[in-house]
């Protein structure tokens, strides 16, 4: 079996993780209800996008 010649530092291991952090999802107020969505989706409360109602609320 392959096995690492040496151990992997604080260092390195600190700069592998670096990309590891999770990200915060992105949210907007709703223009027609105030619910928070997520951006470029219809909102889920009452089901408007763009300023008119695309799915019937609730459905
Ligand atoms: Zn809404």
């Amino acid at each position: 079996m392959a096995v690492p010649k040496r151990k992997t530092t604080p260092s390195r291991r600190g700069m592998r993780r670096s990309h590891d952090a999770l990200r915060v999802e992105a949210y907007q107020e709703c223009s027609n209800c105030g619910e928070l969505k997520r951006p470029h989706n219809l909102c889920v409360a009452c089901g408007h996008y763009n300023g008119r109602e695309v799915v019937a609320a609730g459905a």
